[in-house]
């Protein structure tokens, strides 16, 4: 592992975009937080400040709930059709990809990632998400029954049902993804007709403040999307809180999506859905084809520098491959480049910020406290900037902290298995189920595996694999609902039945 720290500067619509007065969007119009206050946004890599912007709150909120209230009950977009959203939601995407390197450069800066990541992977996905679910606004359909009420003979009755949308959402978003969370609320929520309140992660507001832009820009009415930059504990809690939101989408840790369901169900029981940690568990079988496996294990742990809910963090090896794989992944693990998300050499940029660093890196020494070994790793490094040594961890056992909770960063803890049963069930320990993979020859066993995992995802011999049709989520505490996919239109509808009395 290397560290190079000085990176090129970004483009100039990128340095224009960050030195503009970012303020809230709301009801169309950008406003400055009723309260006046502001902050600052910092680069995880040089820790320098690159923007700042309005502190919006719990005023703030109010005003952007009313504004989405007036737009869904009668503004513009309570009339604008099916069509006429797809087509909405197609520009944003064809905008978008008009502006890719723009938000490439954004999220390296304000999140850290490597710029080509960010191309090719948050930008890339959160335009096919805008298209995926610009096509769905036309095909969200009810159905007809043919009713039989047994207490009403020869009665005949014309029923249906209504896919129709769920109303004001407030969507809370975590920083790891920042613009392509954005996508994964927003598209689903304009397709089916709702309208929404958007609380971006303090960390990251930059590249939601873009897309505000570029969401004018394509003509959404007024008040269909509004953004509030602000802090969890006030703008976000006012949010989950606020009586007239009918829904809350949340990313985030499980410990503030249990506080958003406590708000829910102190106020007016909303809608909620959650998508939350992650301990997920990486299994290779005797048979796999290791060399496939090796970097698809580094892959599943370091990509985004570990700071992915679905995370491959606990990697169970059989014993007859523990030892070459611990190399291998130790090898690549040291291969990585760490440095600043401007960088073109980059492989890894820096954890997100100084709360996320000193989070990991008290992981770190309470494993190593605790009696595990980093193979490779296992300390901060950098004289400045939030940076973490890709680790990989041996010698732990099931209740150390390491292997229960979730580390958000690039820390990967080996096991060793030998038994098939007691795999499953070691895989399955954890209060998380949000993804899973193994990696196998025999097709049939690991179809067979895939069942017995409690995880929303399995992945067969392969990891991080993404669709804008394929449904995401979690079992036990990852989450409830899903993300992408038709399952995330019917997050945002709501059914109702119509019988009319022929
Ligand atoms: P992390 O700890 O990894 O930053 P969080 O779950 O705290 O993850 O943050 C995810 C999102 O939830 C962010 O937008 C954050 O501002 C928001 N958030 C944090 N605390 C609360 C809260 N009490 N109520 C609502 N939203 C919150």
């Amino acid at each position: 592992m290397s560290t190079t720290l000085e990176a090129p500067s970004a483009s100039s619509a990128t340095e224009q975009f960050l030195k503009q007065q970012h303020k809230l969007l709301i009801n169309g119009d950008w406003v400055e937080a009723a309260s006046g206050k502001r902050f600052d946004v910092i680069n995880p890599a040089s820790e320098d400040v690159i923007a700042t912007v309005a502190e919006g709150d719990s005023e703030d909120v109010q005003r952007a709930v009313a504004a989405a209230r007036k737009a869904f009950d009668t503004g513009p977009w309570s009339r604008t059709t099916p069509s006429e959203r797809g087509k909405l939601l197609w520009k944003l995407g064809d905008l978008l990809e008009q502006h890719m390197e723009e938000f490439a450069e954004i999220e390296a800066l304000d999140n850290g990632k490597p710029k080509a990541a960010a191309l090719g992977g948050d930008v890339t996905l959160a335009i096919d998400m805008f298209r995926y679910m610009a096509g769905w606004a036309t095909k969200i359909e009810g159905n007809t029954m043919s009713l039989s009420v047994p207490y009403m003979p020869g009665e005949e009755f014309h029923s249906y049902t209504l896919q129709e949308p769920v109303g004001v959402v407030g969507q809370i978003i975590p920083w790891n993804f920042p613009l392509l969370m954005a996508a994964w609320k927003l598209a689903p929520a304009l397709a089916a007709g709702c309208t929404i309140v958007l609380k971006v992660a303090e960390e990251t507001p930059m590249s939601a403040i873009r897309l505000g832009q570029l969401i004018q820009e394509v003509g959404f009415p007024p008040g269909v999307v509004n953004i509030i930059t602000g802090y969890g504990e006030t703008a976000g809690a006012a949010l989950s809180a606020h009586p007239d939101v009918d829904k809350i989408a949340f990313t985030g840790s499980t410990e503030v999506g249990k506080l958003i369901v406590k708000a829910a169900g102190e106020t007016n029981l909303k809608k909620i859905t959650l998508e939350l940690g992650g301990k997920s568990p990486n299994i290779i079988l005797p048979d796999a084809d290791i060399e496939q496996a090796i970097p698809g294990a580094a892959n599943a742990i370091f990509f985004n520098h570990g700071q992915c809910c679905c995370a491959g963090s606990r990697l169970f090896v059989h014993k007859k491959q523990f030892d070459r794989v611990v190399e291998g992944i130790s090898e690549a693990a040291s291969q990585i480049r760490v440095g600043p998300g401007m960088h073109p050499d980059t492989d890894m940029g820096p954890m997100v910020s100084q709360i996320q660093h000193n989070r990991v890196c008290g992981y770190l020494e309470s494993g190593l406290e605790e009696g595990a070994r980093a193979v490779v790793g296992g300390k901060k490094t950098g004289d400045r900037g939030y940076f973490i040594e890709p680790t990989v961890l041996v010698d732990t056992q099931k209740d150390m902290k390491v292997i229960r909770e979730e580390i958000f960063g690039p820390v990967v803890a080996a096991v060793p298995f030998d038994d098939l049963d007691e795999l499953v069930d070691s895989a399955n320990d954890t209060q998380y189920g949000l993804a899973a993979a193994v990696w196998t020859r025999d097709i049939s066993l690991g179809h067979k595996i895939a069942r017995r995992l409690k995880a929303g995802t399995v992945w067969v011999n392969c990891y991080n694999v993404f669709d804008s049709s394929l449904p995401f989520g979690g079992y036990k505490q990852s989450g409830w609902g899903r993300e992408m996919g038709y399952e995330a239109i019917r997050n945002y509808t709501q059914t109702k039945a119509v019988t009319v009395h022929l």
